[in-house]
């Protein structure tokens, strides 16, 4: 869809949706369910006990609009916006690498 077409009211880039809060960088493992995406982050956090870094991992469902539509695979930048359904509160901003 060209970018001037855009008309969805849940868009981060061509809507009034405005983001706010965490802005995160991860993988879509599954964009299978419509206009969403599950994006995968990877992070570390340090455990002072063992002086050492835990790897943790997160799946974040993400709004995923028509103009954007990342495919599994993509590495996606990821906003925090207002919850937009029972489990999605961050949409997709835009694709880094695909
Ligand atoms: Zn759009």
């Amino acid at each position: 869809m060209a970018d001037s077409q855009c008309d969805d009211k849940k868009c981060p880039v061509h809507g009034p949706l405005s983001l706010r809060g965490a802005k995160l960088t991860g993988r879509v493992i599954s964009a299978k369910a419509k206009k969403t995406a599950i994006v995968e982050i990877d992070y570390t956090r340090y455990i002072y006990k063992y002086e050492r870094y835990l790897r943790k991992r997160s799946r974040i469902p993400a709004y995923n609009p028509d103009c954007i539509s990342a495919k599994e695979g993509d590495t996606v930048n990821i906003g925090e916006t207002r919850r937009l359904s029972k489990t999605k509160s961050f949409a997709v901003t835009g694709i880094v690498k695909q």
